[in-house]
């Protein structure tokens, strides 16, 4: 079977140089271990990180190895009593067709799921970032506005949505105006203001005219600082990502803004404060299942998936994905059900 090894670091944007496609032969599973056949696999921002081996909250990739990512897959086979073949399982199966795991790491999927790939998306981890940092974090109140960007976005356009169920106004930011249009006319946000638009900051003033009181962070630069001057009193600010400098080797030229940012949270009295979603697994997953999990059967949540077929396509897609090319949740699909 085929998987896609770390052929390098990247340095500043991946290049297809930094991938590399490798058969193998297939491994057999030893006692307590499964065989799986990788349905799915999530392509996610922070994969980025772990190319680099810069200290971090994660351990970095490791050069010629396969790479790693959580996937949905088939049990092929199992020498675990706790799964037989033909299982549907959640694994951290990697950019490959085909994984062999320890039992233990695997979580049994339910046969009904409205499509297998959601528990990489709005019912995994992507939805309980998304939960996680608006709720816990941002906590909105009815009738306060909250700004998301990367609006379309696996995170963002659950975020959106969950804080409108909650009866915030709610303002996305997306790249460019067909994003724009599917955040408003198709999850329901109030507005949504395209970060390419030479007037951008201008524009996203006029569409929050009471301020910002939830801003949820998932890209950093430009957008945040077009963003700071219109925070509330009392404001709320999840960091959850940074997307924008991810690719980035050294510090933004230009003024140091840091006073500038210090003095707005001070005066304004502003939380800001990051999270791993890592970190909340437990009793808090099975809370968000419980609130996500209607709403998605109801379509009162919905989801957009950029589905890229066949391993071979997958680096492309990930380079892609550090710019914005990604129209929904990112997935590799490699396998047919
Ligand atoms: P998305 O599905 O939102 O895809 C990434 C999007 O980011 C792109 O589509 C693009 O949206 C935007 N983007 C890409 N490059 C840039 C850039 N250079 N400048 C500005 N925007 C850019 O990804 P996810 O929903 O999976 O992730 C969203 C964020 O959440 C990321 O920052 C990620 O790291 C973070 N995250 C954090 C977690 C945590 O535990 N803290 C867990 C999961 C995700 P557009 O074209 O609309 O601007």
């Amino acid at each position: 079977s085929r998987r896609i090894v770390l052929a390098s670091r990247p340095k500043g944007a991946p290049v297809s140089g930094d991938f590399r496609l490798e058969t193998g032969p297939a491994v057999e599973p030893d006692e307590g271990q499964v065989a799986i056949r990788n349905l799915y696999l999530s392509l996610d921002p922070y994969m980025r990180g772990r190319m680099s081996d810069a200290p971090s909250y994660a351990e970095p990739f490791q050069i010629g190895e396969a790479l790693g990512g959580a996937t949905v897959g088939r049990v092929e086979a199992s020498r675990d009593g706790n799964f037989k073949e033909g299982d549907l399982v959640l694994a951290f199966g990697g950019w490959q067709e085909r994984s062999v795991l320890p039992a233990s790491s695997l979580r049994k999927l339910p046969a009904d799921l409205t499509r297998p790939s959601y528990a990489l998306g709005v019912l995994g981890m992507p939805g309980f970032t998304a939960w996680h940092g608006l709720m816990k974090i941002g906590e909105p109140q009815a009738g306060e506005t909250v700004v998301v960007a990367a609006a379309s976005g696996a995170v963002g356009s659950v975020v959106g949505q969950v804080a409108k169920l909650k009866g915030a106004r709610v303002v996305g930011i997306a790249g460019g105006e067909e994003k724009c249009r599917f955040v408003t006319d198709e999850l329901g946000f109030d507005a949504c203001i395209d970060r390419r638009d030479p007037q951008f900051a201008e524009k996203l003033k006029a569409a929050v005219p009471d301020g910002i009181d939830v801003y949820f962070e998932n890209v950093g630069g430009a957008v945040f600082d077009a963003v700071l001057p219109l925070l509330n009193v009392h404001a709320r600010v999840p960091i959850c990502g940074l997307i924008a400098g991810y690719n980035s080797e050294r510090p933004p030229e230009g003024p140091d803004r840091m006073p500038l940012l210090m003095g707005t949270l001070l005066k304004k009295r502003i939380r800001m404060q990051g999270f791993i979603i890592g970190d909340h697994y437990g009793p808090e997953f099975s809370e968000f299942m419980a609130e996500m999990g209607p709403w998605v059967k109801e379509g009162r949540v919905r989801f957009r998936e950029d589905v890229v077929e066949g391993l071979e396509n997958a680096p492309k897609a990930f380079i892609g994905l550090l710019e914005g090319e990604n129209f929904g949740k990112l997935v590799v699909k490699l396998s047919d059900d």
